[in-house]
């Protein structure tokens, strides 16, 4: 069997990472899943979170902002609206987003999409939850 599994997350605008993993824990809409090579085929809607990889037994943390997982032949592939690693995250930028967010959601307008600054508020919390990963 395998023991490597090939880990290719992309995003609309860019190949954010294409690396050879020892295992894949992903945030699934049903929960985390975890993947290690020899895995059976399988596809899986995102949600926004965490996912995190193993490279010589250390862990790698990676914003996604939903999406989906494909694994088919020992390759996980991630299709993400937004990821970034998070060494690469700017969490001043994400406090300004929680904040608008918050904004937006206490003033309680009636224009206020809550949909929508629902998930910006999560998208900013999850990505400030990766200052302590790096
Ligand atoms: P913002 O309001 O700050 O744009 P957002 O959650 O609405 O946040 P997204 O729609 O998820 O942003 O992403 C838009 C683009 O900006 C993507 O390319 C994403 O990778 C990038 N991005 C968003 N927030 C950050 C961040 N804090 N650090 C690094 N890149 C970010």
């Amino acid at each position: 069997m395998a023991t490597a599994l090939q880990l290719d997350i992309v995003t609309p605008d860019q190949l954010v990472l294409s690396r050879e993993v020892e295992y894949v824990g992903a945030p699934g809409v049903l929960g985390e899943f975890g993947i290690l090579p020899g895995h059976v085929p399988f596809i899986s809607a995102l949600t926004i979170g965490r996912l995190y990889y193993k490279v010589g037994g250390k862990d790698h943390y990676v914003f996604v902002s939903g999406g989906f997982a494909e694994v088919s032949d020992n390759r996980v592939t991630i299709l993400a609206e937004s990821a970034e690693e998070a060494e690469k995250i700017d969490f001043n930028r994400a406090e300004r987003a929680l904040k608008r967010a918050k904004q937006r959601l206490d003033a309680k307008n009636a224009e206020l999409n809550f949909k929508r600054a629902t998930l910006a508020l999560y998208r900013a919390t999850e990505r400030l939850s990766l200052q302590n990963r790096i």
